[in-house]
């Protein structure tokens, strides 16, 4: 047996595939990533702990000497564990590499795939079909992100897709509109771009915020950054249903058809959710970077076509 293999069983250590599975259902509930291994980090202890490891388990060290170098390397044997478990996922293309991620995201993380996704719902007894609204990150999906928010905005945009098939659903389409869900409310800062609600389950693995078409779906609506807005639900219905639109430089404009509504319609306590936002002229919270502001032409489509004037 090995030197390492003695002192995982003198240490009475979990075994890696309990630590694989304990590793899986951690980066579900960490959002799909983990930075590299490294001590003092939360989710390094928070599988210890579920592991109930004690404090000579969690302490436990490797000496690796190297004789060219003449030195001795200490290196955690609890970490060591952790980095074979995630090693293996990778192995089995559940998890992407942190050298693969850096790529991607410019972090060096673990990343769940699409496959390590589906194996982490399906462990944590989740069903499959809650994957469409939560906002984990999976290595496929950020593929996507980075090309909505890294494309080039163009001058005279469409925001129509003619190909666009509306009824059927293919495993790509979903993946596509995980991404732009995820594109646009990261873009936004998980706020209502209306009124700057942020809040998620007690959990924290689910944002309230939705990310709307401004062309919407059923119009054949790109799922596009410059054809999205993040909206709290409240806002998202009343944008659908026209009593609000953007003006092209981003100030709501509410329907006037507000002034004939009852009263105590629209309101809870002391808030009005449209009527508030129609008493002040203001633009809309927006992402930081231009290029992910949503495009005039989509906008425009909205104002003539849904908003009631
Ligand atoms: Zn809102």
């Amino acid at each position: 047996m090995s030197y390492e293999g003695k002192m995982l069983e003198r240490f009475n250590m979990p075994t890696r595939f309990k630590v694989e599975r304990a590793l899986l259902q951690t980066l579900l509930k960490h959002g799909g990533v983990t930075k590299e291994f490294g001590s003092g980090q939360e989710i390094v202890d928070e599988i210890a702990d579920h592991f109930e490891l004690n404090e000579d388990q969690r302490s436990a060290s490797l000496k690796t000497i190297y004789r060219k170098e003449n030195r001795v390397k200490q290196s955690l044997l609890w970490h060591r564990l952790l980095f074979r478990a995630a090693d293996s996922l990778a192995k089995q293309q559940l998890v992407s590499r942190p050298k693969q991620t850096l790529k991607l995201t410019k972090k060096r993380e673990w990343m769940l795939t699409e496959k390590g996704f589906d194996k982490a719902l399906r462990i944590s007894n989740i069903p499959n079909d809650t994957k469409e609204f939560l906002p984990t990150k999976s290595y496929e999906v950020q593929k996507i992100v980075k090309k909505l928010t890294e494309s080039h905005r163009p001058e005279n945009y469409d925001p129509f897709d003619r190909k666009k098939k509306l009824l059927k659903k293919t495993k790509e389409s979903i993946i596509r509109v995980r991404g732009f869900r995820q594109a646009i409310i990261d873009a936004y800062n998980y706020k209502c771009a209306i009124c700057e609600m942020k809040i998620y389950s007690p959990d924290s693995l689910l944002w309230e915020v939705e990310a709307a078409h401004i062309v919407p779906h059923s119009f054949l609506g790109r799922d596009d950054i410059w054809n999205g807005l993040a909206l709290c639900h409240l806002h998202h219905w009343a944008f659908d249903v026209g009593w609000l639109t953007l003006q092209d430089d981003y100030t709501i404009c509410v329907s006037s058809k507000i002034h004939s509504l009852p009263p105590d319609f629209g309101r809870f306590g002391d808030y009005e959710f449209i009527r508030a936002i129609s008493r002040k002229r203001r633009r809309i919270f927006l992402p930081g970077r231009i290029e992910l502001h949503p495009h005039h032409n989509s906008i425009r489509w909205h104002r003539q076509n849904v908003f009631h004037q």
